[in-house]
């Protein structure tokens, strides 16, 4: 492809216009396009909205497991079988300290993730004295992932100033059914419609490599458009041992890569996450994804371990890019090293599950 094409499609996606599914199509898979020059477009279109600044987030399960539904990809999946850390909701003190924690390890986000169906009115009240306490402590961001949520239960987290909502998308509505029958897209749909109109920002994003064929990923490229997410996490399945749905997916760190170019193009002044499984499908091509992403989580995803906190850090200060934090690169490199968190395991190689004290660090001195 001649580089005006490249041009092109950079020119038109910073004054907004809205590329055709063909050229969608292309990006994913057409041979015609060099995936350097279509990095360098991507790049671009990152740039003039988000700068070099790269957002870290930490992921905190709140409550893990105990889930009554069955989404295929889950650990925490009533019908899954994987050797998951169960607990029920953390105490008050162990999530702030871990909020704490985050903030003190460079995280513009800290994130909640409470496993199950949705909130019930007494989790919705404790949720948002948790909100209050959080920001009136410390200056990070706070999301929440709590399932399917109404209206006047957004509203009410909106009210406690929480800053956004994840409910992600995760397939396609054609392919939903395919990955879980206890709930719909539509559900899914209707809570981030919710979200949105409480005021909230939306974080909703996908996991690539469940079985979905490109028209998936694209429509869903759209639909966040059309939603207005601020936040779109690009997950790549990890097949945990034990959850139903095994099948290890093909996708290549090209693949990945143009992925996550697309969802640039067509979102292009969204928070673009590489999330779940980068060390494990893009290998040695993990640092080119920030050239399209613009976000990460620093250590690790709901149930399986990533990199370490060092050497995520060390890549985005060796890539020359800043991150969006009180504190520099540098010194978060430094207290990583002192205390010889390094440890890092070969990302492509075995899922390692993330054992208690990779999810409740905090719970010794919580009691
Ligand atoms: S994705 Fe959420 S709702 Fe689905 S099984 Fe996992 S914890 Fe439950």
């Amino acid at each position: 492809m001649k580089s005006e094409f490249y041009d092109k499609v950079a020119r038109q996606c910073v004054a907004g216009e809205l590329l055709s599914t063909k050229t969608a199509a292309d990006i994913l898979s057409s041979d015609d396009i060099e995936l350097l020059s279509l990095l360098n477009a991507a790049y671009a279109v990152r740039k003039k909205f988000v700068g070099k600044q790269v957002t870290i987030h930490i992921i905190n399960n709140a409550q893990n497991g105990h889930c009554c539904e069955d989404c295929s990809y889950c650990a925490q999946a009533k019908p899954s079988k994987a050797e998951i850390e169960e607990y029920s909701l953390k105490s008050d003190r162990e999530i702030l300290l871990e909020a704490k924690n985050a903030h003190e390890h460079g995280a513009h986000r800290y994130c909640m993730v409470f496993s199950g169906r949705g909130p019930s009115q007494k989790r919705i009240d404790h949720l948002v004295r948790l909100v209050r306490e959080i920001k009136s402590q410390y200056p990070i961001e706070v999301c929440v992932s709590a399932g399917l949520l109404d209206k006047d239960k957004a509203q009410m987290l909106a009210d406690a100033g929480l800053d956004r909502l994840n409910h992600n998308l995760n397939t396609s509505a054609r392919h939903y059914p395919s990955v879980c029958t206890t709930h719909t897209y539509e559900d899914r749909l209707n809570t981030l419609q919710a979200a949105r109109q409480a005021g909230l920002q939306l974080c909703s994003g996908v996991i690539l490599g469940m079985g979905e064929n490109n028209d998936d990923v694209i429509e869903m490229a759209y639909t966040l458009r059309e939603l207005g997410a601020e936040s779109i996490p690009v997950n790549f399945f990890i097949p945990i041992e034990g959850t139903q749905l095994k099948k290890e997916p093909v996708l290549s760190p090209e693949y990945c890569l143009r992925a996550l170019c697309l969802y640039r193009f067509l979102n292009p002044k969204a928070e673009i996450r590489i999330a779940a499984g980068r060390e494990r499908y893009l290998r040695n091509m993990e640092v080119m994804a920030l050239y399209p992403a613009n976000s990460l989580f620093l250590d690790g995803y709901l149930n399986a371990k990533g990199a370490s906190r060092a050497r995520t850090l060390q890549m985005i200060k060796d890539a020359g890019f800043t991150i969006s934090s009180e504190y520099s690169l540098d010194e978060l490199i430094a207290a990583e090293t002192s205390t010889n968190n390094t440890d890092d395991k070969d990302p492509s190689g075995e899922i390692t599950i993330k054992n208690l004290k990779d999810l409740r660090p905090e719970l010794e001195s919580s009691i």
